[in-house]
């Protein structure tokens, strides 16, 4: 049953039952309504209340700067979040850049003259920067590389040239070959296959601070789908941050955008798609614009408000639970996997954690089970099998990379990661 067991997948997550029953309810019949929430109109105001309130709600629990920052949901997953990210700030490149060279040029240069100038902006300058970190942020690069081809897109850095090809650290940002005025450099901020976390955010991507600290850096755009919301963000250190529902937040279907509202250039600055064209750019499908989703409080198009009033009921408990929002959620986070990876420590001879000690994932705990000093598939099958039966499951790594995987999720109770640390302990002395 439900209670007996400890979920450790790495998402979709196990959400809180209360949420769940409550989520029940209101699925057949919202506040008496008659109707359920999933067949309410979207363009209803009680859509709009639990919207609004979501978003005020996240708002508050992340600190996020309400004025400088738009809140969106949207459909996209973190993978349809990939190339928004790539559609949307090269488009805020190419207005930066447009109105660059209008300046230069004067209000009254000609159309074919603005356009030339640009396109040599744009073959000599366009790079969109990936820091390479772990299976989701190569997925990204290959997506960027996918929808404006390789020669706009860099590799800033490659984890797998320090590690002998494979994931598992993070490269030293000293070693980071930023480009020049990047229309973004992305990187994601927990590696949900690989088990590596930023432990902070990367300094050298900082604001560079003006005289009044408010000068503006890098474009800085993060993945956090799999670690929001268990941390304290520096919101103001990014262009725009997204994460999928899926682990932290609530349940597949809807994923948020944070977006710097100085980006999001008004339909009136964005580059035309005509203008896009001649320079040989992508534009994004009206349901990727941000500008647009946000304008319309995202409901542009018809959003799925169950999961939306979900996303909302887990940040009300949240907000309920720890009157020090997202620094008491941290706390329990960090004391959590601080107890499953002392027992892996505990036993070396038996376990291998993936990555590297500094770059540690708090939230997908990674590692191998071993005999005699080697991987032992047997052995790792034997693990899964037996937690399984103690009613801890979802354990089985990613089938790209095999071995053990606990995803320690904000629903995973401190007493669920005790019961899998002694359980790593008792596995490791059998
Ligand atoms: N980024 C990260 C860090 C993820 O963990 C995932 C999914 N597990 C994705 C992106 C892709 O998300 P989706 O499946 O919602 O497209």
């Amino acid at each position: 049953t439900r209670a007996e067991i400890t979920y450790f997948g790495a998402g979709p997550a196990a959400l809180p039952t209360d949420v769940l029953e409550t989520a029940a309810q209101v699925l057949l019949d919202y506040n008496g309504t008659g109707l359920g929430i999933a067949e309410h109109s979207h363009r209803s105001e009680l859509a709009t209340n639990i919207i609004n309130e979501a978003k005020a709600d996240l708002t508050s629990y992340l600190d996020i700067p309400a004025a400088d920052y738009e809140v969106v949901f949207m459909q996209a997953g973190g993978t349809g979040e990939f190339a928004a990210s790539v559609y949307n700030l090269v488009g805020a490149w190419v207005a930066r850049q447009h109105a660059a060279v209008v300046k230069e040029l004067g209000a009254g240069a000609d159309e074919a003259a603005v356009v030339a100038a640009l396109r040599t902006r744009v073959e000599r300058d366009l790079k969109l920067d990936y820091i390479i970190t772990g299976g989701w942020s190569l997925k990204a690069y290959q997506e960027a590389v996918r929808l404006l081809g390789p020669e706009y897109v860099n590799v800033a850095a490659d984890a797998r040239t320090i590690n002998d090809g494979k994931f598992g650290k993070i490269p030293d940002q000293s070693t980071w070959k930023l480009s020049k005025d990047a229309a973004l450099v992305y990187y994601c901020d927990n590696e949900t296959v690989d088990g590596v976390e930023f432990p902070e955010f990367p300094s050298v991507l900082a604001p560079k601070g003006g005289e009044d600290g408010t000068g503006d850096g890098p474009v800085v755009v993060a993945d956090m789908s799999s670690n929001i919301l268990s941390r304290r963000v520096p919101v103001s250190n990014y262009s725009l941050l997204f994460f999928g529902a899926q682990k932290n937040l609530g349940c597949t279907g809807v994923t948020v955008a944070v977006i710097k509202k100085s980006l999001l250039p008004p339909t009136t600055t964005q580059p035309s798609p005509a203008l896009m064209r001649k320079l040989g750019l992508p534009i994004p499908p009206i349901m990727l614009q941000y500008e647009t989703i946000a304008k319309n409080n995202s409901l542009y198009n018809t959003l799925s408000i169950f999961d939306v009033y979900i996303a909302g009921q887990v940040l009300k408990k949240l907000l309920r639970t720890f009157p020090d929002k997202v620094d008491g959620q941290q706390a329990v986070a960090e004391k959590k996997a601080s107890i499953i990876y002392a027992a892996l420590d505990a036993h070396p001879e038996v376990y291998r954690i993936v990555p590297d000690k500094s770059v540690r994932s708090r939230m997908n705990i990674c590692f191998r089970v071993t005999k005699n000093g080697n991987v032992d598939d047997e052995a790792e099958k034997a693990f899964v099998k037996e937690a399984a039966s103690q009613g801890l499951t979802g354990l089985k790594g990613h089938r790209s990379v095999g071995g053990i995987r606990a995803s320690n999720y904000n629903s995973i109770p401190l007493e669920g990661a005790e019961k899998l640390a002694r359980f790593i302990k008792a596995f490791a002395k059998a």
